[in-house]
């Protein structure tokens, strides 16, 4: 039985095409810079995000954590909101392995951190105190893209106060696609973005570093210094390259596909589906506790996999779930709330 797995977008298998790729790729030495498709991918990865040059790195925790190491100093703080992954969900890196501190800011329900708290957050020069040097926003934000307005008022936050500004852009093409804008008109507006491949867009592993020429060679010695410096990579970076050029436009089928499960689920009437208007891949729904109970139970016996382990369940759809699938989940749902409590 084929399964239908909404537990995440990073749960997508590597297609027949991208395989090909590749098995395909001409390779090389990548430490001495001598592996053609990395290149390709890096550059490409830039120029998509409005950046001068690219790295690629073995997940977006990697990632992000170079943004921190590159652009701070130990001693230092950067300004993340209080759910933001960057601050909550990598193991405290920056932290323990660049010894900068955070400073966690209240994310408002669309992920934006009002930028008046940001400002009381930065740190006056007093020797009593870390010096804030680094802004991280988090694009789309729990399935929502940021306002393009407000990144563009974060921005002159900012410059204003001499912060980087790094995006951690995990699903920066999803926000792209459904804001119809080009990616490069959100990663322009940062000083680095970290997006990853092995998401939406389909790769096995990896995602990238863009962000000024001077920024990612530094970039490149703290991804050494952390063991990812690797060799015939070609392979893996054709799969990011494949992810590039063929997955980022088809990510509307995602949205698309998310926006029928949340109209189908509302018609389930114990079911309390999150309101979004702007929703890309991303369906939060809640319901009683003792229909959570058995809910994820009774979804992988029919082969859809989910994880209900508390209110709000999220669905994620991705380019291996079809309309198909996505009937037959809601289809599903209705028959497990038909039965008696
Ligand atoms: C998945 C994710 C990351 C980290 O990616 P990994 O490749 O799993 O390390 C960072 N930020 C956000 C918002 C994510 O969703």
């Amino acid at each position: 039985m084929s399964t239908i797995d909404f537990r995440s977008d990073t749960v997508t298998r590597p297609s027949s095409g991208m395989r090909q790729a590749m098995a395909d790729a001409p390779v090389g030495d990548d430490v001495y810079g001598d592996d053609p498709t990395v290149n390709q991918l890096e550059a490409k990865a830039a120029d998509l995000l409005g950046h001068e040059s690219g790295l690629f790195v073995t997940s977006g925790t990697q990632g992000n954590l170079l943004a921190i190491l590159t652009h701070c100093q130990r001693g230092e703080e950067y300004i993340a909101g209080a759910k933001a992954h960057a601050y909550l969900e990598e193991g405290g890196g920056g932290a323990v392995l660049a010894s900068v501190q955070p400073q966690p800011v209240e994310n408002q329900a669309d992920g934006t951190l009002d930028l008046d708290s940001v400002r009381a957050a930065i740190k006056p020069d007093d020797f009593h105190l870390a010096i804030t040097r680094l802004f991280c926003l988090e694009n789309t934000f729990f399935g929502t893209p940021l306002p393009m307005q407000y990144l563009a008022d974060a921005r002159n936050l900012a410059t204003e106060h001499q912060l980087q500004f790094h995006l951690d852009g995990a699903r920066v093409f999803n926000a792209a696609v459904r804001c119809g804008i080009t990616p490069s008109a959100i990663g322009g507006m940062f000083d680095s973005v970290s997006a990853c491949l092995s998401k939406g867009l389909g790769a096995p592993i990896g995602s990238v570093l863009t962000g000024s020429s001077d920024f990612i060679k530094r970039a490149r010695r703290w991804r050494k210094m952390l063991g990812g410096g690797t060799r015939q990579v070609g392979i893996l970076a054709a799969a990011g390259l494949y992810a590039l050029e063929h997955n980022i436009e088809r990510l509307s089928e995602d949205h698309e596909n998310a926006l029928l499960l949340a109209d189908g689920l509302l018609e389930v009437e114990e079911l309390d589906v999150q309101e979004n208007v702007d929703r890309t891949n991303m369906v939060f729904v809640s319901m009683s506790e003792s229909k959570l109970q058995g809910l994820a139970e009774f979804m992988g016996g029919r082969g859809i996999l989910i994880t209900a382990d508390e209110n709000p369940v999220r669905l994620v759809t991705h380019l291996d779930i079809d309309r198909a699938g996505i009937q037959t989940t809601v289809d599903a749902f209705k028959e497990y709330f038909r039965k008696a409590a």
